[in-house]
């Protein structure tokens, strides 16, 4: 574990408004503690846990690449690109060079280069690199962007979608994308947003997000970054993300770097986690009445949302054996406490003793529907959201 100052200001106090141990695959215990910082609001977790351990699960787990869709964009995905190049549009018309940090399998720039742009980007996920390269014939860089070894300023836009909440350092990130950037090129961020705590959905503070931006905070790491933000932040709470999401662009140039307070943080924060206590409660009530009956049960899913399942709820103290499965192969083998992860295959579906849970939030109907398709299938299913 490692302290972290603030990832705006670097204030070194903060207050603690989360702090509970998971496991989780291939990592361990991992404590998850959320803090605001007591001198400009800005919410992120610390300690860290160990960076080794991060990137490790970022280079031979991550799983941003739209598994099970034979690599096939999701209808969100693709409404997400959608909605960017329509704000982008707003501002800038598609010429000349745009990067991408955390490009996934490509399929953001393969629309970006669909629309004008000439694109690049940088992945720690080989999985990822090869996707793009065989589904977009996208040569793309794997790596590390704070190790990424760009030649000068040479790009007119630098994408960061989703993928900023990710980063140790993300004012350190902004700063390595102002130095790839030609003077008065520009900076696109999307991220998720901390605004209406109502629509935060159940354990909306996971692991994978190291920190979390309101509209405020964001504003305040641009400045604090030297970027000067255009127009305002735009939030969304319609899309089909399983989370309000914000959208704000920069342009490199001079700005002093004033920071006002994000007031409402601490409070939004806190009303928060006491809400998501109560939801945990209800889904272990129908956890409950959906596998009375079973004689087995599998987990579907072995990422962070199972991890936070089996510490959340009383499953683990169920009589009947509990099995994780997983479409994605990188798990397999792996463990989550003490359980072996396995592939779906294994599943016996024409049991009907077997209760199958769905541990997703945003695959979940997803997930019911492929199951249901199975003509052999008599084992029940038990979704936790819908
Ligand atoms: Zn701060």
């Amino acid at each position: 574990m490692t302290f972290r100052p603030c990832i705006v200001c670097q204030h070194a106090q903060s207050t603690e408004v989360f702090n509970k141990p998971y496991h989780l695959t291939g990592l361990g215990e991992v404590a998850l503690c959320i803090t605001v910082c007591d001198n400009c609001g800005a919410v992120y977790q610390n300690p860290l846990p160990d960076q080794q351990k991060i990137r490790k699960t970022y280079s031979e787990m991550s799983n941003y690449t739209n598994p099970g869709r034979d690599g096939k964009p999701s209808a969100t995905k693709v409404a997400a690109l959608d909605r960017q190049l329509a704000y982008l549009s707003k501002f800038m018309s598609p010429k000349g060079r745009a990067f991408q940090v955390g490009c996934s399998d490509g399929y953001t720039l393969h629309r970006f280069q669909q629309a004008g742009w000439k694109v690049d980007g940088i992945d720690p996920s080989s999985r990822a690199i090869a996707l793009a390269k065989s589904q977009y014939s996208l040569a793309l860089n794997k790596g590390f962007i704070e190790d990424f070894n760009s030649k000068d300023a040479q790009y007119d836009l630098i994408i960061l979608t989703h993928v900023l909440e990710h980063f140790v350092d993300p004012k350190a990130v902004l700063l390595k994308c102002l130095a790839m950037l030609k003077d008065g090129g520009h900076i696109f961020i999307e991220v998720p947003s901390l605004i209406d705590q109502e629509s935060w959905p159940t354990s909306y503070f996971t692991f994978e997000h190291l920190s979390y931006f309101s509209p405020l905070s964001m504003i305040n790491l641009m400045k604090a970054c030297g970027i000067e933000p255009l127009g305002p932040v735009v939030t969304d709470l319609t899309e089909k993300d399983p989370y309000p999401i914000q959208m704000c662009h920069g342009r490199k140039g001079k700005i002093s770097p004033l920071i006002e307070k994000d007031q409402q943080a601490l409070s939004m924060c806190q009303a928060y986690v006491n809400r998501d206590k109560a939801r945990w409660q209800d889904i272990n009530h129908k956890i409950d009445i959906g596998t009375a009956e079973a004689k087995n049960i599998a987990i579907w899913g072995g990422g962070v949302h199972t991890a936070q399942l089996l510490e959340e709820t009383t499953l683990l103290e169920h009589f009947a054996p509990i099995t994780i499965v997983d479409s994605d192969p990188q798990k397999w083998g792996k463990s989550l406490y003490d359980i072996t992860i396995v592939a779906p295959s294994t599943l016996i579906l024409e049991d009907p003793e077997l209760a199958i849970v769905i541990s997703s939030f945003v695959f979940e109907q997803e997930i019911k529907q492929t199951l249901e398709a199975n003509h052999n299938l008599h084992a029940s299913i038990v979704t936790l959201y819908s």
